[in-house]
């Protein structure tokens, strides 16, 4: 009951499978359940937190060691030059996202200010749209729409979620912010240190790169020093939380300290479950594989890399009547975000590959058996 793998296994120990096809799985929202076989392996990074030093507002030391274990694991994985850039903190970067865009419009005078991002876009950019100050147009402007608009913001995220792809921006209007979530070494190759002095602002997360998304870490690498005391006021006015900082103290230093043991674990894991669906949409007509997987030289392991992006986006091409891709996947067990959310047509889909080893195996089974039937 309160294993990962869900009604897919039964026993104390969620050991015995009980069919694929007589369970469902969970594969819409972006939890990253995977990481959890790579942080058990290490033990010693688990640690107690005494209630008695928890008193003060500002912890003495807290903010600047996690600052520098940031620096310092951008430099690791070689994708952002952090020199010269003010960090700012936040309870994840969704939050950072909003308040972004809210300070950005106080230098226009027509309210809403509008944000656009290409599609297929991430599905939480829409929830962004509040309080008549900031609405997401991206599924109702078009491009050539938006590219005359001067003071629509574009978020630019790169790699993409869902289909992975690398982007650079299309409105060329200078008020960009760069969503770089995915921006790590087990999603994509890392040709060359994302460039911050040409694009002096962009949000990272904790979430995407260790997986401790519930402790909500972001963080945003700003040029300009106003705009990150702006954002950093509206973020945490009298300091971020301390519990959450102590999780990413935690699990960055681990990750430098073993050179990067986490990355290299996840490229494996990633590699591993793009070969096996690979093999199951081999030879396969009326279901595709729409993340277009780019390859290109990889500096941190000195060889061309092949993207493995954390979610499978595909398209079902001979749906019947009425039908989405997300209903044939429900229907034959796994849950999925409908292509709409990202401002695609229904016959589009996403899959998470977050998922944990077991779900992953159960997930490639039903599949093959919904392949097997309907195609
Ligand atoms: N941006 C993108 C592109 C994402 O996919 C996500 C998480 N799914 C976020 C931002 C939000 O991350 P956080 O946990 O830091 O709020």
């Amino acid at each position: 009951t309160n294993c990962t793998c869900m009604d897919c296994y039964t026993g104390a120990r969620c050991q015995t499978f009980v069919g694929a096809d007589k369970c469902s799985i969970d594969a819409n929202g972006g939890s990253p359940y995977m990481f959890a076989e790579y942080w058990v392996r290490y033990p010693e990074t688990e640690f107690q937190m005494k209630l008695s030093e928890r008193l003060g507002y500002l912890p003495a030391g807290i903010r600047s060691r996690l600052e520098e274990g940031i620096r310092k694991l951008h430099k690791l994985a070689g994708n952002a030059v952090t020199d010269n850039m003010n960090i700012v903190f936040g309870d994840g970067s969704t939050p950072l996202l909003t308040l972004v865009s809210t300070i950005l419009q106080s230098s226009t005078n027509s309210l809403p200010l509008k944000v656009w991002a290409q599609k297929p876009f991430y599905s939480g950019y829409s929830s962004l749209s509040y309080a008549n100050l900031v609405k997401f147009v991206g599924d109702e402007e078009n491009r050539t729409t938006a590219a005359a608009d001067e003071k629509v913001v574009e978020y630019v995220t790169s790699p993409n979620n869902p289909d992975g792809e690398i982007r650079t921006g299309v409105l060329s209007h200078p008020l960009t912010v760069f969503d770089k979530a995915y921006s790590w070494p087990m999603y994509t190759f890392i040709d060359q240190p994302f460039n911050t002095s040409a694009h002096p602002l962009s949000l990272w997360t904790l979430s995407k790169v260790t997986g401790h998304a519930s402790s909500r870490v972001g963080w945003a690498l700003v040029g300009d020093k106003k705009l990150a005391d702006a954002m950093q006021a509206m973020a945490c006015p009298i300091g971020c939380p301390v519990e959450s900082q102590l999780v990413a103290i935690r699990a960055i230093e681990h990750v430098l300290s073993t050179q990067g043991e986490l990355m290299k674990w996840g490229r494996a894991k990633f590699t591993e479950r793009w070969g096996r669906i690979g093999e199951v949409f081999r030879n396969v007509s009326c279901y595709k594989v729409r993340n277009p997987r780019a390859e290109g030289y990889d500096r941190y392991d000195q060889k061309v890399y092949k993207q493995t992006p954390p979610y499978l986006w595909m398209e079902c091409l001979n749906l019947p009547d009425q039908k989405s891709c997300g209903d044939m996947l429900r229907s034959y067990g796994m849950k999925c975000r409908d292509g709409e959310y990202f401002g695609m047509p229904k016959s589009f889909a996403r899959l998470s590959l977050y998922v944990a080893s077991p779900v992953f195996n159960v997930l490639i089974q039903k599949l093959t058996n919904m392949f097997a039937n309907t195609c």
